[in-house]
């Protein structure tokens, strides 16, 4: 009946932890920074009573987390693609399909994380630079097409990022789950990548409090689509398609939102579900349960064929060194931790 009842044939989720540099006003209100990360792997999280208690060094307790990999803040960008997305490109130039997310709160770097800036490209960009380069090694023998995607889902609303409309609906077929109508960018080089990515982000719905802002409650998703096709000894097409999402998270403190009364609330409430769908589905992959509830949020069953079965799944937690941030940050790597 449609779900995914596939065994997860081992694949099991690669988890990082992204620690991001102190910015220029926390510096200046007096954040102290709570986190360190140690050997690549060890984040050493510090809890202080208060500023003061921090300046005389009395520590409430020190909790240790340990990942496949850990980002000190001095990570650059393409450290944090080539870890953690570098072999996936491979896997799906194979046919195979695999996902990258960036999880955290709101400030703690996924966007920077995923997109970047003119100067220094994220994940998105970076992984689109390095499939191009692999393409062009390989197309002697074959024919090889990339198509984009990016879309939003902003309170179970799904929407073209790269032709703002009407939401789209989706509609199962036999590839699996499609968003109908939704643009496929033929993509011939990564320097018009940049542009559209940073226009289709600029589309992403705003606060209506704070026009200028991307929400927090919006998760994006860049679909990369590459097609391979070539002829085999009789001359019959033999075609593969491997499939990369790469997908910018809601703020996960919206996940605790409680206040039941607002509309604002009820996004929240909305947000919640597709982070919570999100975060079952990934329990029950880690612990290798055969039903995996892919339909209880549209940005699960968006992502169906792309977590568990035959493909590999990417997690970066981003967390921000500011004490003033610490609640969050230990929730985000308590979930991490529950990921791995
Ligand atoms: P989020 O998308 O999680 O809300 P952002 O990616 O927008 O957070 O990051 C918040 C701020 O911190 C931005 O100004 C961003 O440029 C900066 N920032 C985040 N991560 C880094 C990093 N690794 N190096 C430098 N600046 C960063
Ligand atoms: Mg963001």
């Amino acid at each position: 009946k449609g779900e995914n009842f596939e065994a997860c044939g081992g694949s099991r989720i690669m988890v990082f932890v992204r620690l991001r540099p102190m910015g220029k006003k926390e510096r200046e209100n007096g954040s102290r920074c709570c986190v360190k990360v140690l050997n690549k792997r060890d984040v050493y999280l510090t809890e202080f009573t208060n500023d003061n208690d921090y300046l005389r060094l009395k520590r409430l307790r020190v909790r240790h987390f340990t990942f496949d990999s850990s980002f000190p803040e001095t990570t650059t960008q393409r450290e944090v693609y080539s870890t953690t997305t570098g072999d996936l490109l491979e896997a799906v130039l194979e046919g195979r399909n695999g996902s990258v997310f960036c999880y955290g709160a709101t400030g703690a770097g996924k966007t920077y994380t995923m997109l970047g800036t003119m100067e220094n490209p994220g994940v998105m960009v970076l992984a689109i630079k390095d499939l191009f380069a692999k393409v062009r090694e390989r197309s002697l023998d074959g024919n090889h097409t990339v198509h984009l995607s990016y879309l939003e889902v902003y309170n179970e609303t799904v929407r073209d990022l790269l032709s703002p409309g009407r939401p789209l609906i989706l509609r199962e077929d036999k590839q699996g789950i499609v968003a109908a109508g939704l643009t496929q960018y033929r993509a011939y080089s990564t320097d018009e990548v940049m542009a559209l990515l940073q226009r289709g982000n600029q589309n992403r719905t705003t606060e209506p409090t704070r026009c200028n802002e991307t929400s927090s409650r919006s998760h994006a998703i860049l679909q990369v689509v590459v097609e391979y096709k070539t002829r085999d000894g009789s001359k019959n097409i033999i075609s593969r398609v491997g499939k990369l999402s790469l997908i910018d998270l809601a703020g996960s403190e919206r996940a605790i939102a409680t206040d039941q009364r607002t509309l604002r609330s009820l996004e929240g409430a909305n947000i919640n579900r597709s982070l919570l769908a999100l975060s079952s589905c990934i329990n029950a992959l880690v612990e290798g349960k055969k039903h995996i509830p892919y339909r209880n949020s549209k940005l699960t069953q968006l992502l169906k064929d792309s977590l568990g079965g035959l493909c590999n799944t990417v997690m970066i937690a981003n967390i921000s060194p500011s004490n003033h941030s610490f609640g969050e940050t230990q929730n985000t790597l308590h979930w991490a931790d529950r990921a791995k």
